[in-house]
């Protein structure tokens, strides 16, 4: 989808009511990835703070493609060991 069309139907929700804060929030998330860095133990740490375990695999794996806790977009940062 093109920016453009994004910054369309953002002004679409606050036309249609949204808070100023919805509206800045969904701003918000399409300009700034959730950024999951993977730890030595497998759990996933959250650019917002949050950390997430799964059963099997990670977060390709089981396609996450947004954040659960904050919406935005998910990049991964997958865990690399020291040499
Ligand atoms: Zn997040």
């Amino acid at each position: 989808m093109r920016e453009s069309e994004w910054r369309h139907r953002v002004l679409g929700i606050v036309e249609r009511g949204a808070t100023k804060e919805v509206a800045d929030h969904v701003a918000k998330v399409m300009d700034e990835p959730c950024e999951w860095q993977e730890d030595e133990d497998g759990a996933w740490d959250t650019g917002c703070g949050e950390t997430w375990q799964f059963d099997d695999g990670g977060p390709i794996e089981n396609r996450i493609r947004y954040c659960h806790r904050c919406g935005a977009p998910v990049r991964v940062l997958a865990f690399r060991e020291e040499d």
